[in-house]
């Protein structure tokens, strides 16, 4: 089963990828992970990919591409994986269908969380981190026993410059526009499956479990 997980920031989507990874038992991709994987065993792309990295640069897609396609090749991957993260754009997702199509594989289903943009904005201000273990907390939805401090190690909680109402906002809306074209890449393929991510985390579980072994394998 080759999965893709889209979904703006706040809608949910890694605990929910962590949760069909396991009920699936197919690994769990994001490109960041696959980068970090790349430039540890400093292949060749990602030899390449740290330069970049190095000189705040963006990678080329024929890098992010290339590594892309060397993490599916792994062995992993051969009962299926969850594709978080990438493709970003059309030229990505074309990139994607010509890789699997090499391997003789295929995406099998699109997962779209849907968070309405009020929502996705409480969610993201409302996160703080600890200073010392790096725990996440949030003041409506996991707010720590006593405010302001971390329920493991008792370090101080901070709120992200970046979790500010007003980045988030700039976040959210570009994410939407640049995605939108990407979610009727896939809906013309019939791959779209669009889940709402307000509901609670297992009844999106659940959903998304449904959505998967629906149409089968
Ligand atoms: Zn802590």
């Amino acid at each position: 089963m080759n999965i893709l997980f889209m979904g703006p920031p706040g809608a949910g989507k890694g605990t929910q990828a962590e949760r069909i990874v396991e009920q699936f038992g197919v690994p769990h991709i994001s490109t960041g992970d696959a980068f970090r994987l790349a430039m540890k065993q400093g292949t060749p792309l990602g030899q390449k990919a740290k330069e970049f990295v190095d000189q705040g640069l963006l990678v080329p897609d024929e890098i992010t591409n290339g590594i892309v396609r060397e993490r599916l090749m792994l062995e992993d991957c051969g009962k299926g994986f969850l594709l978080d993260g990438f493709p970003r754009t059309i030229q990505q997702a074309e990139a994607l269908d010509g890789m699997l199509a090499e391997m003789g594989r295929q995406i099998d289903h699109v997962i779209n969380l849907k968070v309405d943009r009020g929502l996705l904005l409480a969610r993201l201000t409302g996160r703080r981190i600890c200073k010392s273990c790096g725990s996440t907390y949030h003041l409506e939805f996991n707010p720590p026993k006593q405010e302001g401090v971390c329920d493991k190690c008792g370090g101080e909680l901070y709120q992200r410059s970046d979790d500010t109402e007003e980045k988030v906002g700039n976040r959210l809306d570009e994410y939407i526009s640049k995605t939108a074209p990407l979610l009727g890449y896939y809906e013309d393929k019939g791959l779209l499956r669009e889940v709402n991510g307000e509901k609670e985390i297992d009844e999106v579980t659940a959903d998304i479990v449904s959505c998967l072994r629906g149409s089968g394998e």
